[in-house]
């Protein structure tokens, strides 16, 4: 449990939890916050075909009687057609296809409800996944490009103190075929015209929905090549059009810059400074700012991607000019044109201590990393009128759920995602 006290001088108390497991890399502290790698639920999601690669599913067809060639047929009804339901394959024999749907096929998430927002441009998923944990994403058309925000873990350990999602506790990883379903669903909505002014197609992914992304990591990776591998190997998609983000698991951005995939990486930063950080973002008090910054570099370096700095805008807080100052020397420091600061102002949540900068303190801020040679976007907020942050709709439903059957009066989450 966290307790926080309004004000500028806003500090969080943690608790220690010693059974805390950390991982590779970070070290023991007695004032530790609740930060878990370990998931409450131990149960595993069925198998499914966006597990494998095609040597493996074929692999599991020959196990149950079936030519290999046909793991080409059903990857690519999967993948190139976004067709998940055997019944719906007229080229596979009736005899194979319910052997399919328990072997390479089982369904896997099922949409709880939807909510539309920004005139139908952005629309919200809840999904209820096999054991009745549940993930949200988001999907947003752009002029140029259309782009879904995803979830790889439901709920996260990270326990950032302003994110929805980090009150919920690490409930459990996703699988790797849990996160591809969402990508799969998305580019059907897509298709099918689902958002404002017809059929478009899904260009860009961004890992910014529940979880920290490098908690899940071998499972990340293996969404990422269903991702980017051509089919009947997965979707095809271009890694430059895929966002991996995450508070800085310094052990797990070096791996990632060796896999080979050049996706961009996004540091939620949201704070230059040590002292501000460690209350901000937990894990901060295992990896420094300066050693995240210096991995971010060194991501740079490996894979050519310019990464993006994320800085959510919280009023007296974070988005003093000082601040946007010793952020722009950081970064200079380290190098120029390697990096891309998208500050946001953060949604702001009736009750919540948490509230969005001013216009002109943004502006501040935007224009003293400009005049240090940083470039800088502000961020949109999209879907702030439908719980738009990470792990918000996901609370509010479960609150609706609850007050349903006690005759409260529903709650809205007081706590806010900036990634
Ligand atoms: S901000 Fe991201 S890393 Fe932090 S608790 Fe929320 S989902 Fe997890």
């Amino acid at each position: 449990m966290m307790t926080v006290s309004p004000g500028s001088s806003t500090r969080v108390r943690r608790e220690v939890r010693p059974t805390d497991q950390l991982p590779e890399g970070a070290t023991s502290s007695k004032a530790r916050p609740i930060i878990s790698f370990t998931a409450r639920r131990r149960g595993k999601a069925p198998s499914h075909l966006a597990d494998l690669d095609l040597d493996g599913r074929k692999k599991v067809l020959s196990e149950v009687g079936f030519p290999a060639f046909r793991a080409d047929q059903l990857s690519r009804h999967y993948f190139e057609h976004g067709v998940a339901d055997p019944e719906l394959m007229s080229d596979v024999p009736a005899s194979m296809r319910e052997v399919v749907s328990q072997t390479l096929l089982p369904h896997l998430i099922t949409k709880v409800t939807s909510l539309r927002a920004d005139d139908g441009e952005t629309i919200k998923d809840l999904w209820e996944l096999f054991d009745g944990a549940r993930v949200e994403s988001v999907l947003m058309r752009y002029p140029n490009r259309t782009t879904l925000c995803i979830s790889s873990q439901a709920g996260c350990g990270m326990a950032c103190p302003f994110c929805a999602t980090g009150q919920m506790g690490l409930t459990r990883n996703l699988s790797t075929a849990e996160i591809v379903d969402q990508v799969r669903l998305a580019r059907l909505a897509c298709a099918e015209g689902a958002l404002s002014e017809g059929p478009t197609h899904l260009s860009n992914v961004v890992f910014m929905g529940m979880g920290e992304p490098l908690a899940n990591y071998r499972t990340v990776v293996q969404a990422l090549h269903r991702l980017v591998d051509p089919a009947p190997e997965g979707f095809g998609m271009s890694a430059r059009n895929i966002t991996v983000s995450t508070v800085g698991l310094v052990p797990s951005i070096d791996r990632l810059a060796g896999e080979g995939i050049p996706v961009t990486l996004a540091v939620s930063l949201h704070a230059p400074d040590d002292d501000l950080r460690d209350e901000l973002i937990p894990i901060n008090s295992r990896w420094k700012v300066g050693e995240l910054l210096d991995a971010a570099r060194r991501y740079f370096v490996a894979t050519g991607r310019r990464v993006s700095i994320e800085y959510a805008l919280i009023r007296d807080m974070n988005d003093q000019p000082w601040r946007a100052q010793l952020l722009a020397d950081e970064l200079n420091r380290r190098g120029h044109g390697w990096v891309h600061v998208n500050p946001i102002p953060l949604n702001p949540t009736p009750g919540s201590i948490w509230t969005a900068s001013t216009r002109r303190a943004q502006n501040e801020f935007v224009e003293t990393l400009r005049a240090s040679g940083i470039v800088t976007t502000i961020r949109d907020t999209r879907g702030s009128d439908i719980d738009g942050a990470c792990g918000q709709l996901a609370t509010a439903v479960q609150n609706r759920e609850r007050n349903q059957s006690t005759g409260h009066a529903p709650v809205r989450p007081n706590t806010q995602e900036a990634r």
